[in-house]
């Protein structure tokens, strides 16, 4: 959407394919409704790629502030939150409505449940051949935005991939990405639904590959919440080559060692007249703590002051360091977005195919991914306004 009106913009005539029945529905379901469309602290720190120079080239050329004056220009209030960017209304329908409604202004084609199966180029006339559901049409210039394959349901079922690798790309493996985990250990019906801030971070052999800090969130299969959805698209990576990946949480990420030396000896007096589990009540959720007096092989009804003084130092121990293994992810359904795809070393920094020239890329389709806070959308933005700028450009210069 954004590519089209940014085109149409420059002169072009464009026409917009889209394979479902309504544009933009991914947009709806974007920040729990709200939409969270961009961020006001944007470096390519915050994305991933496997050229982040490539990327960085592209960033440059629409920034934060591009995207607030083009929302506000089509009549999207936008409002930040932090540093995070959100219609102002609160409503991510806004942010589609906007989009539909420039569209229409601009004179853009619109064929809707146009889905493309096929690219290829004329090899005689030069021109871009779509095959698509409704017949086949030609095109001086070409951008594929059909998005990865993350919440399929909204139309983008990974067919960009199969476009992309028609015209003869090759894709860096696409795995799910801010997605939950899915844990060996078989206790987590125990503790689903236990929310807590904490710091977590993803281990392979002895290294410590990420680590992240927000509120886990545990559930009846392993974890999720939002440091746990920034870290899987490294666990998924991790996946593809190891059975397993180990995971560590720290619970009480502010508590240094003379910290927790200083709480145990001010809890020491509750010992005498509670039992183990009355006298961990209290440190974090109950339902973790039952679990980790459990797991240090505690009776949580014994008396906490005839117990055995490694058995509470290793309930304390777990507080810091709980250790479990992810096994696997969410599917793409559960995913919010899809880390891998189209190399952008396949691409010129204004994001034309270098395998059929004439063809642009944008959005998530492209190898680039990043983590929650408008990070995703504004790669969308960004990226559709300069494959947009290039193609028009390069479509005035051969008329
Ligand atoms: C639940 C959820 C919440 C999210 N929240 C946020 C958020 O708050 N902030 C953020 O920055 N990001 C968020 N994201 C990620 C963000 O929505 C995506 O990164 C972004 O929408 C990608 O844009 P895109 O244009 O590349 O692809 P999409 O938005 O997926 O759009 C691709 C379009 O192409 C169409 N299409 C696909 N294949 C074909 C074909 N062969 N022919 C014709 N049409 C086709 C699809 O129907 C679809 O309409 C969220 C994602 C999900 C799933």
């Amino acid at each position: 959407m954004m590519a089209a009106i940014t085109a149409a913009r420059q002169g072009a005539q464009v026409t917009l394919m889209e394979g479902g029945p309504r544009l933009g529905r991914k947009l709806l379901v974007t920040g729990n409704g709200r939409c969270n469309l961009g961020n006001l602290k944007l470096d390519s720190s915050s994305y991933y790629t496997q050229d982040p120079g490539r990327l960085e080239d592209v960033l440059g050329q629409f920034g934060a502030r591009d995207a607030i004056d083009f929302f506000q220009g089509i009549g999207l209030l936008v409002r930040p939150k932090g540093d995070y960017l959100y219609p102002a209304c609160g409503q991510a329908s806004a942010v589609q409505d906007a989009l539909r409604y420039e569209l229409q202004a601009s004179g853009v084609r619109q064929l809707l449940s146009c889905r493309a199966e096929r690219v290829r180029r004329e090899g005689r006339s030069g021109e871009i051949r779509v095959e698509t559901s409704q017949g086949t049409f030609s095109f001086d210039r070409v951008i594929l935005a059909c998005g990865g394959q993350a919440a399929p349901k909204t139309g983008s079922d990974g067919s960009g991939y199969r476009l992309a690798e028609g015209m003869g790309h090759s894709l860096i493996p696409v795995v799910p990405a801010l997605v939950p985990l899915k844990c060996r250990e078989p206790y987590f019906k125990g503790v689903a639904g236990v929310r807590a801030d904490a710091a977590v971070s993803l281990w392979q052999g002895k290294a410590c590959v990420a680590r992240e800090r927000g509120e886990l969130q545990l559930t009846e299969t392993g974890l999720s919440g939002i440091p746990v959805f920034q870290l899987s698209r490294v666990a998924n990576y991790i996946l593809k080559s190891q059975r397993e990946v180990e995971i560590r949480v720290d619970f009480l990420p502010d508590y240094g060692e003379e910290d927790m030396e200083r709480l145990r000896l001010l809890r020491e007096p509750l010992r005498k007249e509670r039992t183990v589990e009355e006298y961990f009540t209290g440190l974090l959720h109950k339902k973790l703590m039952v679990l980790f007096v459990k797991l240090a092989g505690l009776s949580p009804v014994g008396a906490a002051g005839k117990a055995p003084g490694e058995g509470l130092d290793r309930v304390y121990g777990l507080c810091r360091d709980f250790r479990v293994h992810a096994v696997g992810s969410g599917s793409f359904e559960n995913a919010q977005v899809c880390a891998g795809g189209v190399p952008l070393s396949e691409v010129t920094e204004e994001l034309e195919s270098l395998k059929m020239p004439g063809v642009y890329f944008a959005g998530e389709l492209l190898d680039v991914d990043a983590k929650c806070g408008g990070y995703n959308l504004h790669w969308a933005w960004c990226s559709g306004y300069v494959a947009a700028m290039a193609a028009a450009k390069k479509g005035r210069e051969d008329a």
